[in-house]
């Protein structure tokens, strides 16, 4: 696996942990309003990539200061060996938090993280208006993998970034739906700069009074809901 970024301490990354992050380098899609289009496309270069043994060295040394680490991207399912990082990092005590979009649904269902973050880009049916390096059924796998997450007494959160047009207040109707029972929904304000695709950012974001509406949707179908970055 290559680690392309690592964070040693963050207080925000995991939720009541203080945590070291660590950003896997590559994804398996290619969401127009990426903020990390250097983990998407490898243009960091390789002379800030870390090997798995430098990270172990680290949190061995300091696993009596932090609480656990976060696994992000990129993607970090695309690794094969994401499942010994996990084992590895549970191993010296610390709890892992993934990230994740949440599309290789057979593979997050072999792992056993501390705590899953996914994202859910839009309702399913409108996965195919983003870009993929991989499957047409992007949308419906997501869902699967929300559903398992719900089941499986992971603790978890999902958060879904309000783009305009991408995800309107119908889109959150069918999102709220899917993810019945979840512990935690968050909804993130679109920024408009440093995406992967220029386009994009042409975008202006919603209104807070938009986000708030949204919302209030969430909690009308009994989710624990916030809103982050207005
Ligand atoms: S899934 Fe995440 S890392 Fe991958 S392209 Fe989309 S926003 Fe970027």
């Amino acid at each position: 696996m290559i680690i392309q970024g690592f964070q040693k301490v963050t207080l925000l990354d995991y939720p009541g942990e203080v945590a070291s992050t660590l950003f896997t380098y590559g994804c398996n899609m290619r969401c127009p309003f990426c903020h990390n289009p250097e983990l998407v496309t490898g243009s960091m270069g390789s002379e800030t990539a870390f090997g798995p043994e430098e990270i172990y060295a680290y949190l061995e040394k300091r696993k009596n200061l932090l609480g656990g680490v976060c696994i992000t991207g990129g993607e970090p399912l695309i690794h094969d060996d994401l499942d010994v990082m996990i084992a590895k990092i549970q191993e010296l005590g610390l709890k892992v938090k993934l990230d994740t979009n949440g599309i290789l649904h057979e593979k997050l269902k072999k792992l056993k993280p501390d705590y899953i973050a996914m994202d859910i880009k839009t309702s399913p049916r409108k996965y195919p208006d983003l870009g993929f390096t991989g499957k047409s059924n992007a949308g419906e796998l997501a869902a699967e993998s929300a559903s398992w997450i719900i089941a499986s007494g992971i603790d978890h959160e999902f958060r879904t970034t309000v783009v305009p047009e991408l995800v309107t207040a119908d889109d959150i109707r069918e999102i709220v739906r899917l993810i019945k029972g979840a512990k935690r929904y968050f909804l993130a304000q679109f920024r408009n700069t440093k995406l992967l695709s220029v386009e994009w950012e042409k975008k202006l974001p919603y209104k807070k009074k938009d986000l708030d509406a949204m919302r209030k949707i969430a909690l009308g179908a009994g989710l624990e809901c916030a809103v982050r970055g207005v």
